[in-house]
């Protein structure tokens, strides 16, 4: 009997978190309103920020954020192209350049040195991505936001129980999180803009709901607001009820379901590391904790004498799902027609052109990670000579 395919991500989803969606479903409120509060709430106690404002995506959440900066025609931003597209596209929808930093070859992580040979008076913001788990090294990033007049706003979809120098991604600055289900813990879709700045936050919460000075439910008068005025153009991105309810009862369990990861990322690199046709990142040298919200591998083509497609399509044979995060921004097809080009980030192609994530979720067992590791072996062994 073949044993049932393992897909590269899948959310670890309780009865608890079931029982509590339905209770929102029953309860007569189910957009925004006293659990999307307390969502905002707790999340601020983990991440341990002045203040925490649930939008419904964190790509929405970003747009919030360039919109409140004044990100526009003329401004250069720099961030990674080896990230997901939605932070490059929000750039470029807004009329601003992206500029790329290449990253680290081992980590894709993007460094100082780089963010500091790109900066020219054109600069009005600097992106980084904490990529896979694992922290960029914030401290001379920030130092040089601050020595420039630079705002920093860190993406931080990869980093809930990512911890810098002792402190939780988002405790210092403006962080943006997703909740996607392929992230550490989900509200089905969902994100959270984290920040010590609490007017930049009061900006963003008006922006999240139409520019009104309030939200359809009140947290100080627990109903509707009848006199709510428009102060500024504003979107619609509130995170519903019924989201944050899954997301204070993922909450609950997320120290868990991160040890969960570090155990299987743990048997992977203790099974993976010296092999010969695979090279897993390597965690940065600076003080952190991992996340491990990706386990991602860059296989050696040449010697495998394999494109990395065909080895994904093999693995997935022995029934092992795989995924890309990422296919490097700057290659993809609006890009390279509007201005990118090959050849100008040697790191983010060299990996764009290998890197294949392997399945990493909680609930995998040891046999499950095993199960991966054996069929990788598999496929490799014609040429693992
Ligand atoms: C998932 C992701 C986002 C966007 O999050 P959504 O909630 O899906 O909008 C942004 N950046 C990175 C690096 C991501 O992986």
């Amino acid at each position: 009997m073949a044993l049932p395919f393992l897909p590269v991500a899948r959310p670890s989803i309780t009865d608890a978190d079931t029982e509590a969606v339905l209770s929102v479903l029953k309860s007569g409120w189910i957009t925004t309103g006293p659990k999307s509060a307390s969502f905002e709430d707790e999340f601020a106690r983990l991440i341990d920020c002045r203040g925490a404002v649930a939008v419904n995506s964190g790509t929405s959440g970003m747009q919030l954020v360039l919109h409140a900066l004044n990100i526009g025609p003329g401004d250069e931003v720099i961030t990674p192209s080896m990230t997901w597209v939605s932070t490059v596209n929000l750039i470029t929808i807004r009329g601003a350049t992206p500029v790329f930093a290449d990253v680290d070859r081992d980590s894709l992580l993007i460094t100082p040195e780089e963010v500091e040979r790109l900066c020219t008076d054109k600069t009005k913001l600097i992106i980084p991505v904490h990529f896979a788990g694992a922290p960029v090294d914030m401290s001379p990033i920030r130092e040089i936001g601050r020595a420039r007049g630079i705002p920093v706003i860190e993406d931080a979809a990869h980093a809930v129980g990512t911890y810098y120098e002792g402190r939780h991604i988002g405790s210092v600055g403006t962080s943006v999180f997703s909740f996607h289900p392929i992230k550490n813990m989900t509200t089905g879709e969902g994100g959270m803009i984290c920040s010590d700045d609490t007017d930049f936050l009061d900006q963003i919460r008006q922006l999240r709901f139409h520019g009104l000075g309030v939200d359809a439910f009140d947290r100080t008068t627990q109903g509707r607001t009848p006199q709510a005025e428009v102060l500024q153009p504003g979107y619609k991105c509130n995170m519903p009820d019924l989201c944050a309810a899954l997301g204070l009862s993922q909450l609950a369990r997320i120290e868990q379901m991160n040890a969960r990861r570090v155990e299987i990322a743990e048997r992977y690199l203790d099974r993976l590391s010296g092999h010969r046709l695979l090279k897993p990142l390597v965690p940065p040298p600076h003080d952190h904790v991992h996340a491990w919200h990706l386990f991602v591998v860059r296989l050696d083509t040449e010697a495998a004498n394999m494109t990395r497609e065909s080895f994904m399509e093999a693995l997935k044979t022995h029934g092992i799902g795989t995924g890309i995060h990422f296919r490097a921004v700057h290659l993809q097809k609006y890009y390279l027609e509007n201005g990118c080009s090959r050849g100008t980030l040697p790191n983010t192609e060299w990996n764009s052109d290998r890197i294949c994530s392997i399945p990493l979720y909680p609930d995998m067992t040891d046999q499950d990670v095993d199960r991966v590791v054996d069929a990788i072996t598999t496929v490799l062994a014609p040429v693992t000579v």
